[in-house]
């Protein structure tokens, strides 16, 4: 396909970001309360938004229309015009394919699932590629879309676009961003799944105002995404937040990543299920029997779930008492069952968690599979307007 030259927002410096961010996740906003919030001086101000509103990103409100803060005085507050541009967000999983189309404030405007029949590069191309034309052709999306988002759990290097290890594909070193723009003609920015829900979070979720916080997810794997002072913590070497391999048992077991005891091996939906196996002599158990055995009283299935949130409280205490994050949000498949996790959950992070770090509310959010999707394409969104 050929390339389709991405539309830039005016982005002209570090500043000019940031006022952009600012409307982008808060506003509208008038110049008063934007010079007052970032601290620039208001001739600064006027002087980035300008670009913005002559390439149609942003627009006035009359002062009769205003609903954001900074009420009081009849400046003309800026809003996001939304349908300026589309954006492409796919989250892909070892099953699946989600993807939406957003506008530029990432809300959803329509919405597909794949089923992934295979786990080879190019197929998964290939279906990325189908699902971005189908959502492209959703509605009057294809002459104003030239970014996609694409999120996958694993190690992946934004940087340069490679996957350089998903487990759940199977991959390593795959530069998945060039081959998908080989296949779609748009900018592909690709991101680690939970990095990119917590970017969702950030911008438009629980996040909204807190400089510093994390995203835990639960399920089939386990990771978290950290805000700390307003900034996605991405790693030196692209690894930051790996929760699930805080080791929390020497007695093991032993963990895919090669280490022993991880919060991973103990609490992910695999582990939950080998071990509920393992408990019952059924080698063809499921996680939604194990889940019911449970509920229904069987302590022993209850005992793997409690062990399972035991693990996730004390790796929650880690993370909580390495950064002092304002609000932890929990979220991920795993929170369907998280009644029988919550109380030895609970209860391993109050015995760990240190001093006034155990202030910090932890918060359950069963976010659907559609909101990854939108994390990806918030990811997208701020392509745009990384200087
Ligand atoms: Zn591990």
């Amino acid at each position: 396909m050929p390339r389709i030259t991405p539309a830039r927002a005016p982005i002209t410096s570090p500043a000019a970001a940031t006022l952009f961010e600012l409307v982008l996740t808060q506003g509208p906003l008038s110049r008063v309360e934007a010079t007052r919030r970032t601290g620039l001086s208001s001739a600064a101000v006027t002087k980035a938004f300008r670009p913005f509103i002559e390439a149609g990103y942003l627009e006035e409100l009359a002062s009769g229309e205003r609903t954001g803060p900074g009420a009081g005085r009849p400046a003309s507050p800026l809003a996001i015009c939304p349908d300026r541009e589309f954006f492409v967000g796919v989250k892909i999983t070892g099953d699946d394919l989600i993807g939406v189309m957003t506008d530029l404030r990432t809300e959803v405007r329509s919405s597909r699932h794949h089923a992934l029949a295979g786990h080879g590069v190019e197929h998964v191309v290939a279906a990325v590629a189908e699902l971005v034309a189908e959502l492209l052709n959703s509605g009057d999306y294809r002459e104003r879309s030239h970014c996609l988002g694409v999120a996958l759990s694993g190690d992946v290097d934004r940087e340069s676009g490679t996957v350089r290890y998903s487990p759940f594909l199977g991959w390593r070193d795959v530069p998945l961003a060039d081959l998908l723009e080989d296949a779609t003609g748009l900018t592909v920015t690709l991101e680690n799944d939970v990095k990119a829900l917590t970017m969702a979070e950030q911008w438009f979720g629980d996040g909204v105002g807190a400089s510093t916080f994390a995203v835990v997810t639960v399920g089939a794997g386990i990771g978290s995404g950290l805000v700390v002072n307003g900034g996605l913590v991405s790693g030196a070497h692209g690894v930051a937040g790996e929760i699930g391999h805080v080791p929390v048992s020497q007695a093991g077991p032993l963990c895919h990543c090669g280490g022993t005891g991880c919060v991973e091996a103990i609490a992910s939906t695999q582990a939950i299920v080998d071990a509920a196996r393992t408990t019952t002599g059924n080698p063809d158990l499921t996680i939604e029997q194990a889940v019911e055995t449970a509920r229904a009283g069987d302590e022993r299935i209850g005992e793997i779930f409690g062990r399972a949130g035991h693990a996730i409280g004390l790796g929650l205490a880690a993370l909580v008492n390495l950064f002092g994050p304002q609000k932890v949000v929990v979220s991920g498949e795993g929170v369907a069952s998280f009644d029988l996790l919550e109380t030895r959950l609970r209860a391993a992070f109050a015995a760990q968690a240190f001093g006034s770090a155990a202030h910090c509310d932890i918060l359950l959010r069963p976010l659907p599979f559609e909101e990854w999707a939108r994390g990806a394409a918030a990811v997208a969104v701020q392509s745009l307007f990384t200087p």
